[in-house]
């Protein structure tokens, strides 16, 4: 068998263990669901108690108890006789959504991921520090992660899913869900500390498709780097009409959300199919999702301009060989050794680091240096 069918073969190998493996998990974790639904007119009359209001409508209690209590008065002391009151519909809407959501979680996994996020980042760091991170061993850290962070602990949350859904929810209801928020902060603090990190090593779709382009590039398919000002530009469009779609009270990622292939109950045969296309484009493109299509993704990007760790070049020791840009697997490390405008996305995966042969890239604290003015001329 050729080595180019060898690793295709474990490319399909791959995807199956990733689904009967998170069908298993998903079952031993048992799926939970949204509970409530608000469907046709309020019911409502004249001296009606909550919990009267609350039955009649079936409604949760704890949905119009907090439905009502941000009004004058609040609750129990509303006057009902003043119903059908100003945007009523509208906060009980947003109760509804916010207490879907909390019911839809589930808390003991979602503490459990940060906890493995936490260990593991920490692990990786210091490894990326000293330009350990390469070979065999970058492929079974990001299989580590297909396997912790999807495989065993599910979909979400995500650091996508973060902002996605916190798009979708503000757009559809008005509401935000606080607990969502606070894990946006964390991952945003985590590119903030080192140039999304949370995205190279801890997202579970970020690492799969990581792991599929190592085997790409292992099974020698020609690598495709995309300009960035294209992906950059379709990924903003994309933002944009997520937001359109959110406030027309619909969720464009949904149907095809490719993180669902941890939860392949949920997936769509569009979203099937959509996955398929994401991880084969994945074995020649790197982390196509992420650069084109992901709200996080942009999100990161920006916060990544003050990123405290991140991969820098010294110009004292660099011979301007180019070797880490060729090694990237992106357009990003000819940027930052060229110190362009326009720095996009870098993923943190240390390719660069073990490329350089004089030992001028790392990943270190700090501003990057302006490169000497004729350092990058053909001589
Ligand atoms: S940019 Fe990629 S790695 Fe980061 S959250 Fe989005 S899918 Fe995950
Ligand atoms: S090889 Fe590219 S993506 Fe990877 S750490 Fe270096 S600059 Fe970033």
């Amino acid at each position: 068998m050729s080595k180019r069918v060898k690793v295709l073969t474990a490319a399909a190998a791959l995807a199956a263990l990733v689904i009967a493996g998170s069908l298993l998990s998903s079952r031993l974790w048992g799926e939970k669901q949204s509970k409530a639904n608000l469907s046709g007119p309020l019911v409502y009359s004249q001296g009606m108690t909550a919990a009267e209001f609350a039955a009649a409508n079936d409604l949760p209690l704890e949905v119009v108890t907090a439905s009502f209590g941000s009004r004058e008065g609040g609750f129990p002391y509303y006057d009902m006789k003043a119903l059908p009151p100003d945007g009523l519909r509208a906060s009980v809407e947003r109760e509804l959504a916010l207490y879907n959501e909390a019911a839809s979680k589930n808390w003991l996994k979602i503490i459990l991921k940060f906890v493995m996020w936490a260990a593991f980042l920490l692990v990786v760091f210091p490894l990326l520090r000293r330009g350990l991170v390469k070979g065999a061993l970058r492929n079974w850290l990001y299989f580590a992660g297909v396997l912790i962070f999807g495989v065993a602990l599910g979909a979400d949350p995500s650091p996508m899913g973060t902002v996605k859904d916190a798009v979708v929810l503000y757009g559809q209801s008005g509401a935000i869900f606080p607990p969502r928020l606070k894990a946006l902060g964390i991952f945003l603090l985590l590119v903030v500390l080192a140039n999304k990190f949370i995205c190279s090593w801890g997202c579970q779709l970020g690492v799969l498709q990581d792991l599929y382009f190592r085997l790409g590039q292992a099974a020698g398919l020609k690598r495709w780097r995309l300009p960035f000002t294209f992906t950059n530009t379709v990924r903003v469009l994309f933002f944009v009409a997520l937001a359109l779609g959110a406030m027309m009270g619909s969720d464009i990622i949904a149907p095809v959300d490719p993180f669902k292939i941890y939860s392949p109950l949920a997936l769509t045969i569009w979203g099937a199919g959509f996955v398929t296309l994401l991880l084969a484009a994945s074995l020649f493109l790197y982390r196509p999702w992420c650069h084109l299509l992901c709200p996080f993704g942009l999100v990161g990007w920006l916060a990544e301009k003050i990123s405290v760790y991140k991969v820098k070049v010294d110009y004292a020791k660099c011979t301007a060989c180019g070797a880490c840009e060729q090694a990237c697997p992106s357009t990003v490390m000819g940027a930052i050794l060229k110190r362009d405008r326009v720095i996009p996305d870098c993923f943190s995966c240390g390719d660069c680091l073990a490329a350089c042969p004089a030992g001028a890239v790392s990943f270190s604290a700090g501003r990057r240096q302006r490169p000497p003015a004729d350092k990058f001329k053909k001589s």
